[in-house]
Protein backbone atom coordinates (compact mmCIF):
# COMPACT_ATOMS: atom_id res chain seq x y z
CA UNK A 1 0.00 0.00 0.00
CA UNK A 2 2.74 2.44 1.35
CA UNK A 3 4.54 1.93 -1.80
CA UNK A 4 1.60 2.85 -4.15
CA UNK A 5 2.02 -0.81 -5.62
CA UNK A 6 -1.55 -1.28 -7.27
CA UNK A 7 -2.03 2.71 -9.21
CA UNK A 8 1.68 3.04 -10.11
CA UNK A 9 3.12 6.28 -9.37
CA UNK A 10 5.38 7.64 -7.12
CA UNK A 11 4.50 7.54 -3.39
CA UNK A 12 4.72 10.98 -1.21
CA UNK A 13 7.27 11.20 1.31
CA UNK A 14 5.72 12.93 4.16
CA UNK A 15 7.27 15.53 6.28
CA UNK A 16 4.18 16.25 8.66
CA UNK A 17 0.97 16.34 8.95
CA UNK A 18 -1.74 19.03 10.95
CA UNK A 19 -5.40 18.92 10.74
CA UNK A 20 -7.00 17.11 7.94
CA UNK A 21 -3.48 18.10 5.64
CA UNK A 22 -0.39 16.02 5.04
CA UNK A 23 2.91 18.11 3.62
CA UNK A 24 5.16 16.10 1.72
CA UNK A 25 8.78 16.01 1.79
CA UNK A 26 9.04 18.55 -1.18
CA UNK A 27 6.40 20.99 0.34
CA UNK A 28 3.50 19.67 -1.15
CA UNK A 29 0.07 20.28 1.06
CA UNK A 30 -2.81 17.70 0.31
CA UNK A 31 -6.21 16.79 2.11
CA UNK A 32 -5.55 13.81 3.59
CA UNK A 33 -8.34 11.35 3.23
CA UNK A 34 -6.02 7.94 4.74
CA UNK A 35 -5.87 9.54 8.32
CA UNK A 36 -2.75 6.93 8.63
CA UNK A 37 -5.40 4.32 7.89
CA UNK A 38 -7.87 5.23 10.42
CA UNK A 39 -6.21 6.57 13.68
CA UNK A 40 -6.68 10.22 12.50
CA UNK A 41 -10.13 11.14 13.75
CA UNK A 42 -9.39 14.00 15.28
CA UNK A 43 -7.22 15.46 12.61
CA UNK A 44 -3.35 15.80 13.04
CA UNK A 45 -1.74 17.06 15.67
CA UNK A 46 -4.55 17.91 17.74
CA UNK A 47 -3.08 20.31 20.09
CA UNK A 48 -4.28 18.03 23.04
CA UNK A 49 -3.19 14.68 22.05
CA UNK A 50 0.10 16.47 21.34
CA UNK A 51 0.26 17.84 24.59
CA UNK A 52 -0.85 14.39 26.42
CA UNK A 53 1.97 12.98 24.62
CA UNK A 54 4.59 15.89 25.39
CA UNK A 55 3.34 15.58 29.35
CA UNK A 56 3.65 11.74 29.39
CA UNK A 57 7.15 11.34 27.85
CA UNK A 58 7.94 13.88 30.75
CA UNK A 59 7.68 11.01 33.43
CA UNK A 60 9.44 8.26 31.18
CA UNK A 61 8.64 6.04 28.40
CA UNK A 62 8.05 2.76 29.43
CA UNK A 63 7.84 1.01 32.90
CA UNK A 64 6.71 -2.43 31.91
CA UNK A 65 4.53 -2.34 34.80
CA UNK A 66 0.89 -1.93 35.61
CA UNK A 67 -0.16 2.26 35.40
CA UNK A 68 -3.41 3.98 36.44
CA UNK A 69 -3.29 5.14 32.82
CA UNK A 70 -3.52 1.66 31.60
CA UNK A 71 -7.47 0.74 33.66
CA UNK A 72 -8.52 4.40 32.31
CA UNK A 73 -8.36 3.17 29.06
CA UNK A 74 -9.83 -0.64 30.06
CA UNK A 75 -12.54 1.40 31.37
CA UNK A 76 -13.28 4.16 28.79
CA UNK A 77 -13.30 0.75 26.40
CA UNK A 78 -15.82 -0.84 28.46
CA UNK A 79 -18.16 2.66 28.84
CA UNK A 80 -18.19 2.38 24.73
CA UNK A 81 -18.29 -1.15 24.83
CA UNK A 82 -20.46 -2.78 26.89
CA UNK A 83 -19.83 -6.36 25.67
CA UNK A 84 -16.07 -5.59 26.65
CA UNK A 85 -16.43 -7.00 29.88
CA UNK A 86 -12.81 -7.72 30.36
CA UNK A 87 -9.58 -6.54 28.39
CA UNK A 88 -5.62 -6.49 27.12
CA UNK A 89 -4.10 -4.10 25.79
CA UNK A 90 -1.59 -4.55 23.31
CA UNK A 91 0.05 -2.41 20.57
CA UNK A 92 -1.30 -3.31 17.65
CA UNK A 93 -4.37 -4.50 15.82
CA UNK A 94 -2.17 -7.68 14.66
CA UNK A 95 -1.59 -8.43 17.86
CA UNK A 96 -5.14 -7.87 19.52
CA UNK A 97 -6.53 -10.41 16.76
CA UNK A 98 -3.74 -12.86 17.74
CA UNK A 99 -4.76 -12.59 21.47
CA UNK A 100 -8.52 -12.39 20.44
CA UNK A 101 -7.79 -16.21 18.36
CA UNK A 102 -5.29 -17.53 21.05
CA UNK A 103 -8.00 -17.22 23.87
CA UNK A 104 -11.15 -18.22 22.01
CA UNK A 105 -9.01 -21.84 20.89
CA UNK A 106 -7.89 -21.97 24.27
CA UNK A 107 -11.44 -21.04 25.62
CA UNK A 108 -12.86 -23.49 23.30
CA UNK A 109 -10.50 -26.36 22.79
CA UNK A 110 -11.04 -26.24 19.35
CA UNK A 111 -8.13 -25.15 16.58
CA UNK A 112 -10.33 -23.77 13.20
CA UNK A 113 -10.92 -20.31 12.67
CA UNK A 114 -13.06 -18.51 10.05
CA UNK A 115 -12.67 -15.63 8.03
CA UNK A 116 -13.74 -13.80 5.11
CA UNK A 117 -12.20 -13.91 1.66
CA UNK A 118 -10.95 -10.21 1.09
CA UNK A 119 -11.32 -9.95 4.91
CA UNK A 120 -7.95 -8.73 6.62
CA UNK A 121 -6.76 -8.95 10.58
CA UNK A 122 -3.21 -8.09 10.35
CA UNK A 123 -0.23 -9.87 9.76
CA UNK A 124 -0.77 -13.11 11.46
CA UNK A 125 -0.19 -16.59 9.41
CA UNK A 126 -3.27 -18.41 9.58
CA UNK A 127 -5.32 -14.86 8.96
CA UNK A 128 -3.18 -13.90 5.78
CA UNK A 129 -5.04 -16.09 3.66
CA UNK A 130 -7.21 -14.55 1.00
CA UNK A 131 -6.76 -11.31 2.91
CA UNK A 132 -7.78 -8.04 1.11
CA UNK A 133 -6.57 -4.92 -0.11
CA UNK A 134 -2.87 -5.11 0.36
CA UNK A 135 -2.71 -8.56 -0.68
CA UNK A 136 -5.11 -8.74 -3.65
CA UNK A 137 -3.60 -6.00 -5.41
CA UNK A 138 -0.37 -7.93 -5.38
CA UNK A 139 -2.72 -10.34 -7.11
CA UNK A 140 -1.35 -12.98 -4.05
CA UNK A 141 -4.19 -14.64 -2.21
CA UNK A 142 -1.65 -15.75 -0.17
CA UNK A 143 1.79 -14.42 1.05
CA UNK A 144 4.88 -16.67 1.06
CA UNK A 145 6.37 -17.67 4.51
CA UNK A 146 3.17 -19.20 5.75
CA UNK A 147 2.81 -22.63 6.67
CA UNK A 148 0.57 -24.50 4.83
CA UNK A 149 -0.32 -26.22 7.89
CA UNK A 150 -0.92 -23.43 9.68
CA UNK A 151 -3.21 -21.72 6.73
CA UNK A 152 -5.16 -25.58 6.58
CA UNK A 153 -6.69 -24.31 10.01
CA UNK A 154 -8.05 -21.01 8.34
CA UNK A 155 -12.21 -21.47 5.94
CA UNK A 156 -13.27 -19.06 4.59
CA UNK A 157 -16.01 -17.91 3.41
CA UNK A 158 -17.33 -14.94 1.38
CA UNK A 159 -18.79 -11.82 2.89
CA UNK A 160 -22.37 -11.65 3.46
CA UNK A 161 -23.01 -15.34 2.40
CA UNK A 162 -25.03 -16.44 5.09
CA UNK A 163 -25.94 -19.70 2.71
CA UNK A 164 -22.16 -20.59 2.40
CA UNK A 165 -21.98 -20.01 6.29
CA UNK A 166 -24.46 -22.09 7.09
CA UNK A 167 -23.00 -25.01 4.81
CA UNK A 168 -19.57 -24.52 6.57
CA UNK A 169 -21.43 -24.75 9.84
CA UNK A 170 -23.45 -28.35 9.09
CA UNK A 171 -19.66 -29.32 7.93
CA UNK A 172 -17.55 -28.59 10.60
CA UNK A 173 -19.41 -26.59 13.30
CA UNK A 174 -17.50 -29.06 16.06
CA UNK A 175 -14.20 -28.00 15.12
CA UNK A 176 -14.62 -24.41 14.49
CA UNK A 177 -13.19 -22.25 17.70
CA UNK A 178 -13.83 -18.60 15.95
CA UNK A 179 -15.77 -16.81 13.44
CA UNK A 180 -13.98 -13.72 12.65
CA UNK A 181 -15.13 -10.92 10.76
CA UNK A 182 -15.60 -7.15 9.95
CA UNK A 183 -18.66 -5.80 10.89
CA UNK A 184 -17.95 -3.21 8.27
CA UNK A 185 -15.77 -4.58 5.38
CA UNK A 186 -12.90 -2.00 5.38
CA UNK A 187 -9.83 -4.02 3.67
CA UNK A 188 -11.79 -4.61 0.18
CA UNK A 189 -13.31 -1.28 0.52
CA UNK A 190 -16.29 -0.19 2.49
CA UNK A 191 -18.62 -2.77 2.62
CA UNK A 192 -21.71 -2.93 4.57
CA UNK A 193 -22.56 -6.19 6.70
CA UNK A 194 -26.66 -7.35 5.59
CA UNK A 195 -28.88 -7.59 8.86
CA UNK A 196 -29.40 -11.10 7.80
CA UNK A 197 -25.62 -12.37 7.96
CA UNK A 198 -24.99 -10.51 10.72
CA UNK A 199 -28.03 -12.28 12.62
CA UNK A 200 -26.58 -15.46 10.79
CA UNK A 201 -23.37 -15.31 12.73
CA UNK A 202 -24.22 -14.45 16.28
CA UNK A 203 -27.14 -17.36 15.68
CA UNK A 204 -24.34 -20.15 14.17
CA UNK A 205 -21.80 -19.44 16.73
CA UNK A 206 -23.84 -19.78 19.31
CA UNK A 207 -25.65 -22.85 18.41
CA UNK A 208 -21.94 -24.69 17.11
CA UNK A 209 -19.95 -23.33 20.73
CA UNK A 210 -18.12 -21.50 18.56
CA UNK A 211 -17.07 -17.36 19.59
CA UNK A 212 -18.08 -14.19 17.08
CA UNK A 213 -15.34 -12.22 17.05
CA UNK A 214 -16.00 -8.30 15.80
CA UNK A 215 -12.48 -7.00 14.44
CA UNK A 216 -13.36 -3.42 15.03
CA UNK A 217 -9.64 -2.41 14.76
CA UNK A 218 -10.57 0.02 11.78
CA UNK A 219 -14.81 0.84 12.81
CA UNK A 220 -14.52 0.98 16.38
CA UNK A 221 -15.02 4.24 17.70
CA UNK A 222 -15.23 4.78 13.69
CA UNK A 223 -18.59 4.40 12.35
CA UNK A 224 -20.14 4.90 15.76
CA UNK A 225 -18.32 5.50 19.54
CA UNK A 226 -19.44 2.02 20.56
CA UNK A 227 -18.30 0.63 16.69
CA UNK A 228 -20.20 -1.71 14.62
CA UNK A 229 -21.79 -3.63 17.24
CA UNK A 230 -23.34 -0.78 18.49
CA UNK A 231 -24.88 0.26 15.14
CA UNK A 232 -26.04 -2.27 14.17
CA UNK A 233 -26.71 -4.35 17.74
CA UNK A 234 -24.89 -7.81 17.41
CA UNK A 235 -22.89 -8.68 20.46
CA UNK A 236 -19.94 -10.75 20.11
CA UNK A 237 -17.54 -12.84 22.19
CA UNK A 238 -14.88 -11.11 21.77
CA UNK A 239 -14.09 -7.94 20.35
CA UNK A 240 -10.39 -6.69 18.68
CA UNK A 241 -9.95 -2.52 18.76
CA UNK A 242 -6.50 -0.92 17.69
CA UNK A 243 -6.32 2.28 15.26
CA UNK A 244 -8.48 4.96 16.79
CA UNK A 245 -7.98 3.79 20.23
CA UNK A 246 -4.08 4.97 20.29
CA UNK A 247 -4.65 8.37 18.89
CA UNK A 248 -1.98 7.79 16.22
CA UNK A 249 0.59 5.98 18.69
CA UNK A 250 0.30 1.96 18.54
CA UNK A 251 -2.55 0.96 20.91
CA UNK A 252 -4.27 -2.50 20.33
CA UNK A 253 -6.84 -4.12 22.12
CA UNK A 254 -8.80 -7.20 22.55
CA UNK A 255 -11.27 -8.19 25.13
CA UNK A 256 -14.86 -9.45 25.34
CA UNK A 257 -17.02 -11.89 28.12
CA UNK A 258 -15.41 -12.40 31.51
CA UNK A 259 -15.60 -16.09 31.07
CA UNK A 260 -13.12 -16.12 27.90
CA UNK A 261 -10.96 -13.23 29.13
CA UNK A 262 -10.61 -15.09 32.32
CA UNK A 263 -8.89 -17.70 30.38
CA UNK A 264 -5.77 -15.32 29.77
CA UNK A 265 -3.00 -15.43 31.91
CA UNK A 266 -2.43 -14.50 34.69
CA UNK A 267 -5.76 -15.89 35.69
CA UNK A 268 -5.92 -18.84 33.02
CA UNK A 269 -3.33 -20.64 31.13
CA UNK A 270 -3.60 -18.61 27.85
CA UNK A 271 -0.09 -17.10 27.06
CA UNK A 272 0.02 -13.07 25.85
CA UNK A 273 2.48 -10.63 27.09
CA UNK A 274 4.13 -7.40 25.05
CA UNK A 275 6.78 -5.26 26.77
CA UNK A 276 5.57 -2.30 25.32
CA UNK A 277 1.48 -3.11 25.96
CA UNK A 278 -0.15 -0.33 27.98
CA UNK A 279 2.84 2.06 27.11
CA UNK A 280 2.06 5.42 29.13
CA UNK A 281 2.75 7.43 26.05
CA UNK A 282 0.40 5.60 23.82
CA UNK A 283 -2.36 5.19 26.49
CA UNK A 284 -2.24 8.97 26.86
CA UNK A 285 -2.45 9.66 22.83
CA UNK A 286 -5.87 7.25 22.95
CA UNK A 287 -7.07 8.39 26.13
CA UNK A 288 -7.17 11.87 25.29
CA UNK A 289 -8.42 11.05 21.22
CA UNK A 290 -11.16 9.04 23.35
CA UNK A 291 -11.90 12.01 25.33
CA UNK A 292 -12.26 14.07 22.48
CA UNK A 293 -14.75 11.75 20.74
CA UNK A 294 -16.98 12.63 23.73
CA UNK A 295 -17.80 16.16 22.88
CA UNK A 296 -21.67 16.74 21.94
CA UNK A 297 -22.29 16.70 18.41
CA UNK A 298 -19.05 15.07 17.33
CA UNK A 299 -20.78 11.98 15.68
CA UNK A 300 -23.25 14.25 14.19
CA UNK A 301 -20.45 16.73 12.43
CA UNK A 302 -18.73 13.61 10.79
CA UNK A 303 -21.58 11.94 9.71
CA UNK A 304 -22.67 15.50 8.29
CA UNK A 305 -19.14 16.40 6.62
CA UNK A 306 -19.18 12.63 5.68
CA UNK A 307 -22.45 12.64 3.41
CA UNK A 308 -21.44 15.57 2.24
CA UNK A 309 -18.32 13.88 0.93
CA UNK A 310 -20.24 11.21 -0.63
CA UNK A 311 -22.82 13.26 -2.27
CA UNK A 312 -20.79 15.64 -3.93
CA UNK A 313 -18.61 12.46 -5.36
CA UNK A 314 -21.95 11.00 -6.50
CA UNK A 315 -22.60 14.40 -7.80
CA UNK A 316 -19.07 14.69 -9.77
CA UNK A 317 -19.42 11.29 -11.45
CA UNK A 318 -22.57 12.06 -12.97
CA UNK A 319 -21.73 15.46 -14.05
CA UNK A 320 -18.62 13.71 -15.66
CA UNK A 321 -20.89 10.21 -16.97
CA UNK A 322 -17.97 8.27 -14.89
CA UNK A 323 -20.37 5.23 -13.04
CA UNK A 324 -19.61 5.01 -9.77
CA UNK A 325 -20.74 3.28 -6.66
CA UNK A 326 -20.36 5.23 -3.42
CA UNK A 327 -20.30 3.29 -0.45
CA UNK A 328 -20.23 4.23 2.83
CA UNK A 329 -20.71 3.83 6.69
CA UNK A 330 -20.79 7.07 8.74
CA UNK A 331 -16.82 8.61 8.29
CA UNK A 332 -15.61 5.65 6.39
CA UNK A 333 -16.79 5.61 2.62
CA UNK A 334 -15.00 3.94 -0.82
CA UNK A 335 -15.61 5.29 -4.50
CA UNK A 336 -15.99 1.72 -6.57
CA UNK A 337 -15.67 2.26 -9.93
CA UNK A 338 -18.63 -0.49 -10.87
CA UNK A 339 -22.32 0.16 -11.13
CA UNK A 340 -23.04 -2.64 -9.24
CA UNK A 341 -23.35 -2.76 -5.55
CA UNK A 342 -20.42 -4.19 -3.71
CA UNK A 343 -20.84 -6.60 -1.58
CA UNK A 344 -18.27 -9.29 -1.02
CA UNK A 345 -15.04 -9.68 -2.39
CA UNK A 346 -16.13 -11.35 -6.17
CA UNK A 347 -18.08 -7.79 -7.21
CA UNK A 348 -14.92 -6.03 -5.44
CA UNK A 349 -12.82 -7.66 -8.07
CA UNK A 350 -14.63 -6.67 -10.60
CA UNK A 351 -14.15 -2.50 -10.73
CA UNK A 352 -12.62 -0.62 -12.80
CA UNK A 353 -8.99 -0.52 -11.52
CA UNK A 354 -7.32 0.94 -14.08
CA UNK A 355 -10.13 3.76 -14.12
CA UNK A 356 -9.57 3.90 -10.54
CA UNK A 357 -5.82 4.59 -11.43
CA UNK A 358 -6.46 7.22 -13.10
CA UNK A 359 -8.81 9.20 -10.96
CA UNK A 360 -6.29 8.27 -8.03
CA UNK A 361 -3.39 10.17 -10.16
CA UNK A 362 -5.77 13.27 -10.69
CA UNK A 363 -6.31 13.65 -7.25
CA UNK A 364 -3.07 13.29 -5.40
CA UNK A 365 -1.65 16.12 -8.30
CA UNK A 366 -4.91 18.25 -7.63
CA UNK A 367 -3.43 18.42 -3.90
CA UNK A 368 -5.90 15.23 -2.69
CA UNK A 369 -4.36 12.11 -0.99
CA UNK A 370 -6.84 9.59 -1.23
CA UNK A 371 -5.99 5.68 -0.04
CA UNK A 372 -4.01 4.51 -3.21
CA UNK A 373 -6.22 1.45 -3.48
CA UNK A 374 -9.27 0.56 -5.17
CA UNK A 375 -9.93 -1.69 -1.81
CA UNK A 376 -9.19 0.81 0.69
CA UNK A 377 -12.30 2.78 2.58
CA UNK A 378 -11.08 6.65 2.69
CA UNK A 379 -11.50 8.31 6.24
CA UNK A 380 -13.50 11.31 7.04
CA UNK A 381 -12.13 13.57 10.71
CA UNK A 382 -13.27 16.02 12.19
CA UNK A 383 -10.46 18.53 11.22
CA UNK A 384 -12.05 18.06 7.38
CA UNK A 385 -14.02 21.61 7.50
CA UNK A 386 -16.72 22.31 4.90
CA UNK A 387 -13.64 24.35 3.47
CA UNK A 388 -11.38 21.25 2.76
CA UNK A 389 -14.17 19.46 1.60
CA UNK A 390 -15.06 21.77 -0.90
CA UNK A 391 -11.19 22.25 -2.18
CA UNK A 392 -11.88 18.22 -2.36
CA UNK A 393 -14.64 18.29 -4.79
CA UNK A 394 -13.22 20.69 -6.63
CA UNK A 395 -10.47 18.28 -7.40
CA UNK A 396 -13.11 15.20 -7.46
CA UNK A 397 -14.56 17.00 -10.68
CA UNK A 398 -11.52 17.04 -12.23
CA UNK A 399 -10.21 13.62 -11.32
CA UNK A 400 -13.59 12.09 -13.05
CA UNK A 401 -12.66 14.29 -15.55
CA UNK A 402 -9.58 13.01 -16.51
CA UNK A 403 -11.43 9.29 -15.99
CA UNK A 404 -13.87 10.49 -18.62
CA UNK A 405 -11.05 11.71 -21.17
CA UNK A 406 -9.54 8.35 -21.01
CA UNK A 407 -11.94 5.65 -21.10
CA UNK A 408 -13.43 4.35 -24.56
CA UNK A 409 -15.63 6.80 -26.59
CA UNK A 410 -19.01 5.10 -27.01
C1 LIG B 1 -5.58 -2.31 10.35
C2 LIG B 1 -6.35 -3.52 10.69
C3 LIG B 1 -5.77 -4.57 11.42
C4 LIG B 1 -4.30 -4.61 11.80
O1 LIG B 1 -3.95 -3.58 12.66
P1 LIG B 1 -2.39 -3.17 12.75
O2 LIG B 1 -2.37 -2.14 13.83
O3 LIG B 1 -2.02 -2.67 11.40
O4 LIG B 1 -1.64 -4.38 13.12
C5 LIG B 1 -6.58 -5.62 11.80
N1 LIG B 1 -7.87 -5.65 11.47
C6 LIG B 1 -8.45 -4.67 10.75
C7 LIG B 1 -9.91 -4.75 10.45
C8 LIG B 1 -7.71 -3.58 10.32
O5 LIG B 1 -8.29 -2.63 9.58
Amino acid sequence: MRAFGSVGGEPVFVQRAQGPFLYGADGAAYVDYVGSWGPMIVGHAHPDVVAAVQQAATLGCSYGAPTAGETDMAEAIADAFPSMEMSRLVSSGTEATMGALRVARGFTGRDLIVKCVGGYHGGADYLLVKAGSGLATLGEPDSGGVPAAIAATTRLIEYNDVAGLAALFAAEGQQIAAVIIEPVAGNMGCVPPDAAWLTALRALTREHGALLILDEVMTGFRVARGGAQALYGVTPDLTCLGKIVGGGLPVGAYGGRRDVMSKVAPLGPVYQAGTLSGNPLAVAAGLTTLGLLRQPGFYEGLEASSAALAAGIEEAAAAAQVRVRVQRVGSMLTVFFTDEPVRDWPSAARCDRGAFAVWHAALLANGVYWPPSQFEAAFVSAAHTPATLATTLAAVAQAFAAVRAQSPKE
